[in-house]
């Protein structure tokens, strides 16, 4: 009989394991957890929460989707790797999937798994594209944690341990907004502009539309690339499905990341014919990207997206959720602001120990954004009763009154 069959044996304290085996750059909350569905995850012991935190804006499409799950089931029985270089139908399935949902003029796709690794590739394409080696990146932005990616992260604490490893010289950080910081940084020997259409990590700050209009106009005159980082933004995320088309500016490049596969690791440069055709064959490359497993999980996501119309979800329920949170009366908050379900709370103090007290005190998890920003990124299928829930909640942690029900509700109720 192995330990696990016996009643007499404690169950397996997984947290302890992972705390013990785990590199350590993580700092764990104590919990386990184990399921998912929709905006609801339920740890080890059986407690339910309110997830606003959707896998750092993955889940879009809900935790276990059932389509997602569905298509991931069908296909590993079918085919789970198989280089870029073999042709595969579901690969050529979800490229025109991706294309049909993108602005018109992003016809070509790298594909990768991850956020930093569609960076990284911008990075690459941008320089063939160009001959130039120079990036201009936003103060605040975040581009990633690989040394190519960091170099346009604008963190310093993320930057800093790692020295001159990382390529500090050849980027030049303009404040997020400032027309003319950017203009001045625009020299010739600049091969792109690079900046989220929302900071998320910088605490949740959407980018006006004078701003994004004036930055294609300055690039496109100076024969610069823009490049849109919707890792984050994208899939519905903010009302659209893509947060470009509220501005209407189309960039030279897109990372796409996060929520393309609802929840399976994938990433992706949607770019211009002009970029793409610039880099050299085998000038790039991954062994993982587009495969059949990651694809078939794309495909039934971005249906999904679709077909249910998320991105007016995630409109109507950010509106909801926003005017909610405003309707809070405590003299901690700063600001309310936002994009659609991504949402930004500015207290006046450290957010830490409210992020802290919504998971212990009320089952609702949250992130950080800065220090002093709690931020929501629930599912886009999170259902109303649960966005007045993570509020109530909120309020209870500030100390504040009961916020008053809003009778405004509307849109589809989701379970
Ligand atoms: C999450 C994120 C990244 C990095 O993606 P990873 O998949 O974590 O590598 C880059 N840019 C933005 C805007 C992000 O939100």
């Amino acid at each position: 009989m192995t330990a696990t069959e016996n009643p007499q044996t404690q169950p397996t304290d997984w947290l302890e394991v992972e705390q013990r085996l785990d590199s350590g750059v993580y700092s764990k909350h104590q919990v386990v957890m184990v399921r998912g569905k929709n905006a609801t995850v339920w740890d080890s012991t059986g407690r339910e929460y309110i997830d606003c935190v959707g896998g750092y804006g993955v889940a879009n499409v809900g935790h276990s989707n059932p389509e997602v799950v569905r298509a991931i089931q069908e296909q590993a029985e079918q085919l789970i790797v198989m280089p870029q270089t073999l042709p595969n139908d579901k690969r050529a399935e979800f490229l025109q999937e991706l294309v049909s949902v993108l602005p018109d003029g992003l016809n070509r796709v790298f594909l990768c798994n991850s956020g930093t690794e569609a960076m990284e590739a911008a990075k690459k394409f941008a320089i063939t594209a160009t001959g130039r080696t120079r990036f201009v990146s936003m103060k605040r932005g975040f581009s990633g944690r690989t040394l190519g990616a960091l170099a346009f992260t604008w963190e310093p604490k993320y930057r800093e341990p790692f020295g001159a490893a990382v390529d500090n010289e050849h980027v030049s950080f303009v404040s997020y907004g400032n027309l003319d910081e950017l203009r001045a940084a625009l020299t010739d020997d600049v091969a792109a502009v690079i900046m989220e259409p929302v900071q998320g990590e910088g605490g949740v700050r959407p980018g006006t539309v004078e701003f994004l209009q004036a930055a294609r106009e300055l690039t496109r005159e100076r024969g610069i690339l823009l490049i849109l980082d919707e890792i984050q933004t994208g899939f519905c995320r903010t009302g659209k499905m893509f947060a470009c088309e509220h501005s209407g500016v189309v960039p030279d490049a897109m990372t796409l990341a996060k929520a393309m596969a609802g929840g399976v690791p994938i990433g992706a440069l949607a770019m211009t014919r002009d970029v793409a055709d610039k880099m050299p064959a085998g000038g790039h490359g991954t062994t993982f990207g587009g495969n059949p497993l990651a694809m078939a999980a794309g495909v039934a996501a971005i249906g999904f997206m679709k077909r249910e119309r998320l991105w007016e979800q995630a409109q109507q329920k950010g509106e909801y959720f926003m005017r909610r949170l405003r309707s809070i009366q405590s003299s901690k908050i700063r600001e309310v602001r936002g994009l659609g379900l991504m949402i930004g709370v500015e207290l006046k103090e450290k957010s830490a120990p409210y992020i802290h007290a919504l998971e212990h005190e009320e089952g609702v998890l949250a992130l950080q954004a800065t220090p002093l920003v709690v931020r929501f990124l629930p599912p886009l299928t999170i259902s109303y009763e649960q966005i007045d829930g993570a509020v109530e909640a909120f309020a209870r942690v500030l100390g504040a009154p009961h916020p008053e029900a809003d009778t405004l509700k509307e849109g589809i109720q989701t379970e």
